[in-house]
């Protein structure tokens, strides 16, 4: 192994004890063992079959050895030693059988017993030996299985990482410690464009990086997986430092790496939390940012605490709300500017959850969490059905076919049924495919290229329009838009924000409306609140409008009402 702070962490072992468990039914017996080990281990004691399995699950992660009396009342040792090895994370720990009966000494072994103490017992030294010997033979054994380092950079893999971050924290739980998540933005770009080689340059630096960092203040780090980094160290006061020392080695083959590098840092607040929850709360707020493009990190706090919490608690309320029907579908009027007066056009179909507790929940403080979590597919198709039902009912009361957007979330591009499930959705409800159009996010597209090109292929076949959300917040590149199967450009609304006449916000959506000219698709500008934003995009030749300046998302009911308006000509 090499260096790594390991040495350091390392060097401490010898001011810990390994945690062996004495299982006896005999008190006499489990005080002349004690007395025995409690020189050199700390000895917990099991006073039957059951006790000894609860204790072991309690200490799953650090027991070294267990000491086990064959014969019990109730649960005995034969059953107490199957019961552990056939758990995966207990049968690592070996086991020394203690019996009278010489007979019982092969059966114990063969049930994967690691060795065998006579009773009456040995002289102490004898005793002692034993012990010590199976404790390295299997901690040897573990360490083959588990030091893999990480073939790349040499850091640890992440299973080694936490298996000894859990034995360091057991020994050391007086020590202050962070948990710390370093991510790489977009590393899938550095690959794309450069080539998978030089990707690698770019990990193995961050990996110098982090090394670096471990050689003044001790810990250890691992690859978690391909751009990021986990590291658990002794606690620092000074983040910055941190980050400004992984960038100088970055530097050495990146241009401008302060735009890649996030930290996420959980410093030690709540140890009580287990070392998988304090990184997964690093990564939380490594995640919150997500969407700054410099390098920067973020400190886990009582704010996202709370986020956590409330996000449990949507998590949890998601069925109930689902059944009780708390999710309602909105409709946002879009219009098209292009003639003398505004039409309406069509209308976004936008998602609202009215929580009984915290009232109105926006989409964004659930989207992303389903995602994560898998219950965005069910909300989507949800959404999808309730949108193509209201074009049927506005067909049939309104004599009229308001096309319907619906989004489509990056987690459904990998769902295959999912054509399959709009097809029978619109065939269902009577509506021509190319009324219903596909909203997906122009960041979907950059996160896997291939994938949603050949999906969108597939859609278009089957005959919907797909719109590109959100276009400008994500890196497609021009190149990449020429290949892709698009039938419009929803401008992302942070472009209309800020523009006025002759502005740098104003030339932009005059490039992108050249750009969507060039492709021959209409773009759809979102966002737009104020008349002198309308006017401005309507001079500039902007196609169709969505935005608060016409209407916020209504209930179907009142949207029913801007349809007769509409239809009135007025
Ligand atoms: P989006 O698809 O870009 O939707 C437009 C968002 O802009 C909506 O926010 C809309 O209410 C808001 N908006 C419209 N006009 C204006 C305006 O003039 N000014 C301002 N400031 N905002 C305006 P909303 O409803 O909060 O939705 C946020 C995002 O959540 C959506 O962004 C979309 O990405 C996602 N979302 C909403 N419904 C669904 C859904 O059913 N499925 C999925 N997967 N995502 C959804
Ligand atoms: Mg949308
Ligand atoms: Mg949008």
């Amino acid at each position: 192994m090499d260096s790594l702070g390991e040495k350091k962490l390392d060097s401490k072992k010898g001011e810990y004890k390994r945690i062996v468990l004495v299982v006896d039914d005999e008190d006499v017996n489990r005080q002349m063992l004690g007395a025995i080990l409690e020189s050199d281990y700390e000895v917990i004691y099991a006073e039957d079959g059951q006790d000894a399995i609860n204790q072991i699950k309690a200490h799953r992660e650090t027991l070294s050895l267990v000491l086990l009396d064959l014969l019990m009342p109730e649960l005995d040792g034969y059953e107490v030693l199957k019961w552990m090895k056939e758990g995966k994370t207990i049968n690592r720990i070996p086991v020394i059988v203690l019996t009278s009966e010489k007979s019982a000494e092969v059966k114990s072994l063969q049930m994967g017993a690691a060795d065998f103490l006579a009773k009456p017992y040995d002289l102490p030294e004898v005793i002692l030996a034993r012990v010590r010997h199976s404790i390295e033979l299997s901690e040897d054994a573990n360490i083959i299985k588990a030091t893999e380092n990480d073939h790349l950079t040499g850091l640890y893999t992440r299973e080694f990482f936490f298996q000894y971050g859990k034995i360091f924290d057991h020994h050391h739980p007086e020590l202050a410690m962070d948990a710390i998540v370093l991510n790489f933005n977009r590393f899938h770009l550095i690959n794309e464009l450069y080539g998978r080689a030089f990707g690698d340059t770019v990990l193995v630096a961050i990996a110098d990086g982090i090394r670096g960092i471990l050689e003044e203040s001790s810990g250890i780090a691992c690859r978690y997986d391909a751009d990021t980094f986990y590291l658990y160290t002794i606690h620092m006061s000074d983040y910055d430092r941190l980050l400004r020392k992984i960038l100088k080695v970055l530097s050495g083959v990146l241009k401008a790496p302060e735009m890649r590098i996030r930290l996420g840092i959980y410093p030690d607040i709540y140890r009580a939390a287990s070392l998988e929850e304090r990184f997964d709360r690093a990564l939380q707020a490594c995640n919150s940012l997500r969407n700054k493009y410099s390098g920067s990190f973020a400190v886990y706090d009582m704010d996202m605490h709370e986020r956590e919490v409330y996000s449990a608690r949507l998590l949890e309320d998601f069925e109930q709300a689902l059944e009780e029907k708390q999710f309602k579908v909105l409709y946002q009027p879009k219009y098209n500017i292009t003639g003398d007066r505004p039409r309406l056009c069509s209308a976004e179909a936008l998602i609202s959850w009215q929580h009984p507790k915290f009232g109105r929940v926006r989409p964004d403080a659930f989207i992303p969490l389903f995602e994560e979590n898998g219950l965005i597919q069910k909300l989507d198709r949800y959404v999808w059905r309730e949108a193509a039902e209201q074009m049927r009912k506005w067909r049939i009361n309104h004599d009229i076919i308001i096309p319907i957007s619906v989004n489509v979330s990056r987690v459904d591009i990998y769902d295959p049924e999912m054509p399959e499930f709009l097809d029978k959705i619109v065939r269902e409800n009577e509506v021509n495919p190319r009324d219903y159009l596909l909203e997906i996010t122009e960041s979907a597209y950059t996160d896997n290229s291939r994938q949603i090109v050949q999906v969108v292929k597939d859609l278009r076949e089957a005959g919907f329009r797909v719109e590109m959300d959100d276009f400008g917040s994500g890196y497609s590149s021009l190149n990449m838009l020429t290949a892709l199967p698009i039938d419009a450009l929803k401008l992302d609304m942070a472009f209309i924000k800020d523009i006025s006449v002759d502005n740098k916000e104003m030339r932009m959506v005059e490039l992108v409306l050249e750009i969507a000219d060039f492709l021959q698709v209409p773009v759809v500008a979102e966002g737009v609140e104020v008349q002198e934003q309308y006017e401005l995009l309507k001079k500039a030749g902007c196609d169709i409008i969505q935005g608060y300046y016409f209407s916020r998302p209504i209930p179907p009911e009142e949207f029913g009402r801007l349809i007769i308006k509409e239809k009135k000509g007025e």
